[in-house]
């Protein structure tokens, strides 16, 4: 069995229902690939959330969550007198959507610093693959920064493979530049690296492929997927790249986890044994499904009825 870590912040979601009535749930970006992760790799995976929480009943229920999509949570350090994080949605008359966010203090901004020594060596022994993206390094305390990046010299030392999303959030950030010098960090350490063309937009003004590739051409990174929406993909490997399309999808109802989702479609795919092409092929069906429904999570009956009937294997 493969041990997968999954690094990050996952927060309370308040989604509207009718005016002034929300639906609670969980969601964020790291937690959405990891609970798809386990759905599509059931027992040939244990896949875990490395974070930290509170003691409250929220962060409980949080708990409660990552067991009941059998995510292992050894790693989640329970902090006195913390909370979780939250954000709500709100839906325009245009049906536009935006999200209110009360994160400034969750407890996951501190999940190094309450990392026992004990679970940390536990973690470094045992993980095959560890997983975080640009939110998890956003949120992090500046000592926690610190840690993370031992953490992480610690992983790559231990010969894990490391996996790094490039989710780009600006308001998570003092400025461009301190998430720059962040993320090449990231890319030094990367064997994977998931692409966002509008997050390097964003960050770094360019999102050509070219651009791209050329900016991680530097980096000893294995795979390179650089993904855009319905548009056609690049991925690179051993120095070679391709372009793979995006099969149409007719009813895409809401885009919320679409990367979150391919991600983990892709992971499941290549611990499966498939080649590069045919884990995106395998990740962009997995992305379909989940932006045909509300929410960054499809209700667990749901998408293993909607994964059968598109005749997706899983284990
Ligand atoms: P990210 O959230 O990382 O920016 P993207 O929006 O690029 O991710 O979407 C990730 C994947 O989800 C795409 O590569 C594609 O496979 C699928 N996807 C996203 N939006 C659509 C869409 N409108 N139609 C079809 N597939 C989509």
């Amino acid at each position: 069995m493969t041990n997968l870590v999954v690094m990050g912040e996952c927060m309370v979601e308040f989604s509207p229902l009718a005016e002034g009535e929300y639906k609670q749930s969980f969601a964020g970006d790291v937690y959405n690939t990891a609970v798809y992760l386990k759905r599509l790799l059931a027992n040939a995976s244990n896949v875990s959330f490395l974070t930290a929480v509170g003691k409250d009943c929220l962060s409980q229920q949080m708990l409660q969550a990552l067991q009941q999509e059998k995510i292992n949570g050894e790693f989640v350090e329970q902090l006195q007198h913390q909370q979780i994080g939250a954000y709500l949605i709100e839906t325009s008359a245009e049906g536009e959507r935006s999200f209110v966010y009360w994160r400034d203090s969750s407890a996951a901004k501190s999940t190094l610093s309450f990392l026992s020594e004990a679970s940390k060596k536990k973690l470094i022994s045992q993980t095959d693959t560890f997983y975080f993206s640009g939110i998890s390094l956003a949120i992090l305390n500046p000592l926690d920064r610190q840690l993370f990046w031992q953490l992480l010299d610690q992983l790559k030392s231990a010969d894990v493979h490391i996996v790094f999303d490039s989710n780009y959030r600006a308001k998570l950030w003092q400025n461009r530049d301190e998430a720059k010098s962040q993320f090449k960090q990231a890319f030094r350490y990367s064997d994977v690296i998931f692409a966002g063309v509008e997050d390097f937009e964003l960050l770094y003004g360019f999102g050509a492929f070219d651009a791209i590739e050329q900016h991680l051409a530097p980096f000893e990174i294995d795979e390179i997927i650089i993904k855009n929406g319905a548009n056609n993909m690049m991925c690179i490997a051993k120095g070679e790249s391709c372009i793979i399309a995006v099969a149409a999808v007719k009813n895409v109802v809401d885009t919320t986890s679409a990367g979150d989702s391919f991600n983990a479609g892709y992971l499941a795919a290549k611990q499966m044994g498939y080649s590069l092409p045919a884990a995106v092929e395998y990740a962009a069906k997995i992305a379909a499904i989940v932006i045909q429904h509300h929410g960054a999570i499809v209700a667990n009956d749901k998408f293993e009825q909607l994964a059968k009937q598109i005749n997706i294997p899983s284990m």
